[in-house]
């Protein structure tokens, strides 16, 4: 027997969840762009789509957030650190894709110094995954040895029941265990059987990649112009990456007082590496995608022990250009034979 939540007990379930202190968040479309987003109601939940065009993390990494407030005085400077807003919250539907690219990241931001405005927030989120049943020719996560039914990063997975009436549930973690107590009233014990999860064929080898990327005579080979010569640097790929964690600190303000923000940055652009000389040691976008490519399939493993990339294919879904990583993986892969 397995627990069921059956999809008309949904909006019971986000009532309680909020009754209990805990903001729910789920994927929400509002003018054409399904992103994660609080949720009212069950009917707020856009869960047809295969996965949300923006990324999960933003709700752990804003796109902008400010870390200090400063003023300037003629005998005082006075500063306030800003920290993120606190809370319990539940993220209701993510997509296995983004919930393992949380986990992904989770050492990068723990690594040298533990970043309190990512682990904040992780601390205090429950995250409930859906299998897909249904991918696109974008979806990667297999070459990336994660599947469409992976439990990293979440603390429940659901499974979609063949009828389309509900979720098979199994809860992964003890934060996860806690959430679903709260709805323990809502749940049904069953036997009824799970939906078969999505196809998504193999598109590259992974490893294959990465060694190639290691033989530093691969790192000037006319391979990354001819790639990435369409590319027009606009950083969309960067900015929908669940993993992509590149940020600048920016101070706004006048002399007296101001923000420090903490703003994404995209090793796309050609101002990321710029000296304050004029000199770029990566002037073009070419050396800028490779770049992209090196951090995530080999100076990212190397340091983490996993790519930086979890396979939900939005950078190549989303790419105004058609370009992305599929391709570029494809033919490193094809190079490394
Ligand atoms: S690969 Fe595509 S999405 Fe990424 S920076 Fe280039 S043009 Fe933009
Ligand atoms: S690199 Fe592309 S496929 Fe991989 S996680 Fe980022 S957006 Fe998704």
């Amino acid at each position: 027997m397995t627990k069921i939540l059956y999809t008309d007990k949904l909006d019971n379930c986000v009532e309680r969840w909020r009754s209990a202190g805990l903001s729910v968040i789920g994927p929400v479309r509002n003018a054409n762009i399904t992103a994660y987003r609080p949720v009212g109601s069950a009917a707020d939940l856009e869960l047809s789509q295969i996965l949300p065009d923006r990324s999960i993390k933003e709700l752990f990494f804003p796109q902008t957030e400010p870390m200090m407030r400063y003023s300037i005085k003629k005998d005082a400077i006075n500063t306030e650190e800003c920290l993120p807003p606190v809370g319990p919250r539940i993220i209701f539907g993510a997509r296995p894709c983004d919930a393992s690219g949380l986990a992904i990241d989770d050492p990068l931001f723990g690594w040298d110094y533990k970043d309190e405005y990512w682990f904040n927030r992780r601390n205090e989120t429950v995250i409930v995954s859906i299998a897909c049943t249904k991918s696109d020719e974008f979806c990667m996560c297999t070459s990336l040895k994660l599947s469409p039914d992976s439990t990293k990063g979440s603390d429940v997975l659901l499974r979609p029941l063949e009828s389309g009436k509900g979720w098979q549930v199994e809860e992964l973690t003890d934060r996860g265990r806690e959430a679903f107590k709260a709805i323990a009233e809502l749940l049904t014990e069953g036997a009824e059987a799970a939906a078969p999860t999505a196809v998504v064929a193999e598109k590259f080898d992974a490893d294959a990649c990465s060694e190639w990327l290691r033989n530093p005579e691969n790192f000037e080979s006319r391979f990354w112009k001819e790639i990435s010569v369409r590319c027009i640097g606009c950083g969309s790929c960067t900015y929908l990456c669940p993993t992509c964690h590149c940020f600048d600190i920016q101070d706004e303000g006048d002399t007296f007082t101001g923000i420090r923000r903490k703003n994404w940055d995209s090793c796309s652009f050609a101002l990321f590496t710029m000296h304050t000389s004029g000199h770029n040691p990566r002037s073009t976008q070419s050396a800028r995608w490779r770049q992209r490519i090196m951090h995530k399939f080999n100076y990212f493993p190397g340091k983490f022990s996993a790519n930086s990339c979890s396979g939900c294919g939005r950078c190549t879904r989303q790419c105004p250009v058609d370009m992305g990583i599929t391709e570029t993986l494809q033919e490193i892969s094809k190079l490394s034979q």
